[in-house]
This record gives C-alpha cells, sequence and structure tokens, in this order.
C-alpha cells in the first residue's frame, strides 16, 4: 500500500509539474467525449496526506481516547448507582424531599435533588473531560469561569426540564401499572420534538450571541443555494461560536415561520466561500430531507425497546434487591437511580446502532450536499479541517462502531469519487443519449 501511494504521488507531482494548472483545466475541457484520467483513490490519499504526522497523531489520541471515556462514564454511572442506592444517599434525598406533601411535588424534588447530586459526583471526570482534556488538546477556548458558567446553565435546564418529564413518566407507572413503559417512550418522543423545535429560539441563545449575516457575496450564496433547493428562508444568522472552540459548524433548523440557517462563525472565519457552500449544502439536505424527524422516529423505536428493557430490568432487580435498597416497587421514585443506570447502560450498549442511523443520514446528506453545492474539492479541504478533532482514516469495524458521521476518508473518496464521476467527458455530461426524462 505504502509504496504504491508513494508512486501514485510521485507520478501526481511529476504530472502536475508537467501540466500547469490551468493547462490541464482547459485541456479537461475540451475532452468532451473522452473520458478523462482521474483517480478518486488517488486524490484522496492526496488530501489526506496533507495532514502532518503529528497533527494526525494527536486526533487520533484525542478521537481514541474518547472510547475508553465513555467506558470510564459508564463505570462512573455505575458508581453513582451504587452510592444512590447502597451507600443510602437515595434514602437521605427522599427523606428531604418527602416532606412535601403531594405525591406529585415529591416526587419533583426528589428527581431535582438527584440530578444536583448526580451531578456533583460526577464533577471531576466531567471537569476533566470537558475543560482539562479539551485544553490539553487546544480545542477549547474557554477560560475557567467561562466553562463553569456554561456548565451551571446545563445543569440548570436539565433541572428544569428534565424533572417534569421524569415527574410525568412516574404518574404513567402510577396510572397505567403493567403498559407504563408505553407511556412512557411517548412521553419521551413529544420531549425530544419539544426540543428540537425550541432550541434554536430559547436554548441556543443561551450560549452563543445570534446575529443576522451581513449582506454580501456569502449571504447570497448561501440564499441562493437555499433557493434552488426549496428551503423557504429569507435570513441566514452567524453565531459566536470562537467563544467556546475552534470547531466549525452551521445548522439549518426550526419548522415553519422559524426557519432559519445559522453558520458560525469559525466557518466564516476559517473557510474559503466555495467551502462555506460546500457545507451549507450538507447542512440544506439534512433540512430537505426532513433528518431531524426521521432521527426522531428511530430515536423513538430505539427509546420503545429501552423502556420495554427498562420494565423488564426494574421489576427483577427491586424483586431481588428491593428490601435491602427500601423500594417498595417501580412507582416508588427511589428506583429513579435505578432507571437511570439502566438507561446509561442501555445507550452505552446501543451506541453503535444510533451510530449507524446518525452517521447513514450523514452520507445521505454528504451526496447530498456535493449535488447541491457542486464544490467536491472543497468539500474534500473542509473535511480535512474537521480532522483536528476527529480521526481520519479509522479501520472499518472502529468507523461501523464508533462514528456518528463518515469518518474523514470515507467523506473524502466520495467527494472525490464525485468529482471522477462529473468530470467533463465522463458520459453522462457528454452522451445525451443516455439521459433520460424525469
Ligand atoms: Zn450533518
Amino acid at each position: 500500500m505504502r509504496v504504491k501511494s508513494f508512486i501514485g504521488v510521485l507520478a501526481l507531482l511529476i504530472l502536475t509539474n508537467l501540466f500547469p494548472q490551468d493547462a490541464v483545466c482547459n485541456r479537461m475541457d475540451t475532452l468532451k467525449t473522452e473520458p478523462v484520467q482521474f483517480d478518486p483513490d488517488l486524490a484522496t490519499r492526496q488530501y489526506i496526506d496533507q495532514l502532518s504526522a503529528d497533527k494526525k497523531e494527536r486526533s487520533d489520541a484525542y478521537f481514541e481516547g474518547g472510547y475508553w471515556l465513555m467506558i470510564l462514564d459508564m463505570a462512573a454511572e455505575i458508581a453513582i448507582a451504587f452510592v444512590f442506592l447502597s451507600l443510602g444517599l437515595s434514602l437521605w434525598i427522599k427523606k428531604i424531599a418527602f416532606k412535601a406533601k403531594k405525591k406529585n411535588v415529591q416526587n419533583l424534588i426528589y428527581i431535582a435533588l438527584y440530578s444536583l447530586f448526580a451531578y456533583l459526583l460526577l464533577f471531576p471526570l466531567t471537569l476533566y473531560e470537558g475543560f482539562f482534556r479539551e485544553h490539553a488538546y487546544d480545542l477549547s477556548n474557554l477560560t475557567f469561569g467561562g466553562w463553569f458558567r456554561e456548565e451551571m446553565i446545563y445543569l440548570l435546564l436539565q433541572i428544569v426540564l428534565m424533572s417534569p418529564v421524569f415527574m410525568l413518566i412516574y404518574i404513567a407507572i402510577r396510572k397505567t401499572r403493567e403498559n407504563w413503559w408505553k407511556w412512557a417512550t411517548g412521553i419521551g418522543i413529544i420531549f425530544f420534538a419539544v426540543m428540537l423545535f425550541i432550541s434554536p429560539v430559547f436554548i441556543e441563545p443561551l450560549f452563543n450571541k445570534y446575529v443576522p449575516l451581513e449582506e454580501g457575496p456569502i449571504k447570497e450564496e448561501i440564499l441562493s443555494l437555499a433557493r434552488a433547493n426549496g428551503v423557504p428562508v429569507d435570513n441566514v444568522y452567524r453565531f459566536n461560536a470562537s467563544k467556546q472552540s475552534t470547531r466549525i459548524s452551521a445548522n439549518v433548523s426550526g419548522i415553519g415561520s422559524t426557519i432559519r440557517i445559522a453558520l458560525n462563525d469559525n466557518l466564516l472565519n476559517q473557510c474559503t466561500l466555495p467551502e462555506i457552500k460546500a457545507v451549507m449544502g450538507h447542512e440544506i439536505g439534512h433540512y430537505v430531507m426532513k433528518h431531524s424527524f426521521k432521527l426522531l422516529i428511530g430515536f423513538g423505536l430505539i427509546l420503545f425497546m429501552g423502556f420495554a428493557l427498562f420494565n423488564w430490568a426494574m421489576k427483577k432487580a427491586i424483586g431481588r434487591w428491593g428490601a435491602r435498597w427500601k423500594i417498595s416497587g417501580i412507582d416508588d421514585i427511589g428506583g429513579l437511580p435505578l432507571l437511570m443506570v439502566l438507561f446509561s447502560l442501555f445507550f452505552f450498549l446501543t451506541g453503535p446502532l444510533q451510530n449507524n442511523l446518525s452517521r447513514s443520514f450523514e452520507l445521505e446528506t454528504d451526496y447530498y450536499g456535493l449535488n447541491a453545492a457542486r464544490e467536491p474539492d472543497a468539500f474534500a479541504s473542509v473535511t480535512m479541517k474537521l480532522s483536528e478533532y476527529r480521526k481520519i482514516s479509522p479501520g472499518r469495524w472502529e468507523e461501523i462502531i464508533f462514528y456518528d458521521h463518515p469518518s474523514g476518508k470515507t467523506r473524502i473518496y466520495n467527494a472525490m469519487r464525485w468529482k471522477a464521476e462529473n468530470l467533463p467527458g465522463t458520459p453522462c455530461q457528454g452522451d445525451t443519449s443516455l439521459t433520460h426524462t424525469p
């Protein structure tokens, strides 16, 4: 492989020196009927080789470290369930919560206190993962104060939004008994649908400032791309993600009148216009193909399986250890730490399934973006920029299990193959006998 790629690169170096850039382009334009020699494998390797050895080592280490952190996080979740259930923290907060008179208020207080103590117990790990590790890899621009402020907002949001949801689930357990897990699935789906809808308007502005993008060629090009793809939008926003990190991102979110295209300032500052178009083609694809709606359905099915299993596992566990943990049944709020650890375990084990769902949508919209923006090289070069924190060429199974987006190598190869298939002289462009009416 190495010898082949070396020969390939050498051949290309010689070729590009023989034909200056524009001479090659002119030649391509004149060759309408003869297939052009363009090797997607070689072009992909050329892009990937642009990543210096030390940068590659760094992003590989960052990403692979993430695999171990998933296991560490899972172990930590099990450990805190042990603290709550076996060391008596759950009973202690239950005593406080049960000073209230009404059942629902008791449960609400218990859930809020549980969230607070679970956060505090996990804080050392959160601090390491979210602050020190990010800084060690130069991926965060936040000061400790800035990071801590954001953490407090997350915690508050979690308590304010999640407590009523779990309170409703416990109402479902009391009222619908054997069927509670089906109701809980419905509550979960509705909650995520509401979050999808409100987060661009109410949650994201808590962390970043959104302002209309200034008039100019970038806004024009983005709106043109949106119009061409049937996205009914007339406003584009920019937000100051550079406050948090150097990561590039953009999105198309909202429903109906709240549809909005937003680009982060890293994308605007670090990328060329064709690169911005390539990214926006991808984001518009998510929107046009209704990926958030489809993800919600996929997530709902996963949640349905999950709650069915939780119902079974809760009954088993409470039957066996209920007396020791002083939990009377699944309707006892004292069993929440058990439900939460089952949640974590289930989402940990179904991680590859969720990744595959997400990755298949990302792959689909990569193709959409290539067709919409027609900027394969810009897409490849922006993918190289994302490789700062994503391992660029994983093994086959590594990509299947751990990647929620296609790997850099896959994305660049797809872009180069698109380019090869769309060069002047390839059959669908030169030969009209192959075209057909839709
Ligand atoms: Zn995407």
